[in-house]
């Protein structure tokens, strides 16, 4: 690998079965030592796509390389790749030190020290230093799944694929579990492809992320600007709480500190934030404005809408509003209830489509 390569390369890979075609013409790239996550509804393909990167099933079309090497045709155990499945497959009959020594049975530790010092190794790196004569079963969900992560890190490979790895866990684990896979994720600069639904876990955890909706990646990128600046209308609704509006143009003016469209959404004219799409008079616009951007008595874009219910989050309750018969979420510092008045900055505004 000459280091300006990619880690991992699709290049417009397609996997078709007989009635479906679960991942479509998808062309993405990770770099070495990246934190990559594909994130996407149920049944929208990410785990094809692992499966594809790890040769454990071939594309119908597309090439798939690995530190610049086409590995169609080659097997799973000659891609110098750890993996990690939501169930944690351990063998039960298995101490955790002969787990993840198991890791160890198709290679040689990659150090040239001994196995025993590897397992050692691997053992305090997922913090569980001193379970090595334990089974399986005496150990929580999230130490299993630590072992696993052991086992599969065992031979030092160049890349890791984790499907789901949490799922099976509780909501506080998942937290501390993330936390500690983003550690060793770091310390070892692995390159790491992971695959989850939750897209609170991926903004979390990930260098970068893609989107993906039936079959196809919809945007690649940094969380935070995957989440501050949607390019599509399903990113703009799955990545997080959103209020998607759709209306028509009425005027668009550039002064100078960006352009700026009126549309009239349900008989209501709203000023919206417009540099990357430069619509003109006349288009259907649609925009998403996050829930945190919508303020109580803001100066521009007055809404008047009417509390439905509210949810108590800790630091924010979020507020679920009829506005005229659209719905819209808020999320407020103080409690929101009866007809509120609300506000959004122009600048605060996302444009999503136009059309
Ligand atoms: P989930 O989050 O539910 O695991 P996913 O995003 O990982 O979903 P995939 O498992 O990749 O989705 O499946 C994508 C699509 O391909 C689905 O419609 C699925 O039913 C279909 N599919 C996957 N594997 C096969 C197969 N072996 N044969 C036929 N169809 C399949």
């Amino acid at each position: 690998m000459t280091g300006s390569e990619p880690a991992v390369e699709l290049d417009g890979v397609t996997r078709r079965y007989a009635e479906t075609t679960a991942v479509k013409a998808v062309s993405l790239t990770v770099r070495e030592g990246e934190f990559f996550t594909l994130v996407g509804p149920s049944g929208c393909g990410k785990t094809t796509t692992l499966r594809l990167l790890g040769g454990f099933d071939s594309p119908t079309a597309g090439a798939v390389r690995l530190a610049g090497e086409n590995v169609s045709g080659v097997p799973p155990e000659n891609r110098d790749i750890g993996i990690v499945f939501q169930n944690y497959a351990l063998f039960p009959t298995m101490t955790v030190r002969e787990n993840v020594a198991y890791g160890l049975n198709f290679a040689d530790p990659p150090d040239g020290g001994s196995t025993a010092d590897r397992v050692a190794e691997l053992l305090d790196l997922v913090d569980l230093a001193g379970m090595g004569e334990r089974d399986p079963t005496e150990l929580s969900g999230g130490q299993q799944q630590r072992v696993a992560l052991a086992r599969a890190l065992a031979p030092g490979p160049q890349l890791l694929l984790l499907d789901e790895p949490m799922s099976a866990l509780d909501a506080r684990l998942r937290e501390r579990l993330r936390v500690q896979l983003q550690a060793i994720q770091t310390e070892l600069g692995i390159t790491t492809v992971y695959v989850t639904h939750d897209q609170e876990e991926a903004l979390a955890i990930s260098d970068r992320v893609a989107v993906m909706r039936s079959g196809r990646v919809e945007q690649v990128g940094e969380p935070r600007a995957v989440y501050r600046r949607p390019e599509t209308r399903f990113v703009a609704a799955f990545l997080g709480d959103n209020n998607v509006l759709d209306g028509t143009v009425l005027d668009v003016t550039d002064r100078g500190d960006g352009v700026r469209a009126t549309v009239r959404v349900d008989g209501t004219e709203l000023v919206v934030r417009a540099d990357d799409r430069r619509p003109v008079p006349g288009d259907r616009l649609s925009f998403c404005v996050r829930p945190e951007a919508l303020v109580v008595d803001g100066a521009t874009n007055t809404l008047t809408a009417t509390v439905q219910s509210t949810e108590f989050l800790g630091e924010t309750t979020r507020a679920h509003l009829d506005w005229g018969g659209t719905e819209l979420l808020a999320r407020t510092a103080v409690p929101l209830d009866g007809s509120v008045t609300l506000g959004f900055d122009p600048a605060d505004a996302h444009v999503v489509a136009v059309e």
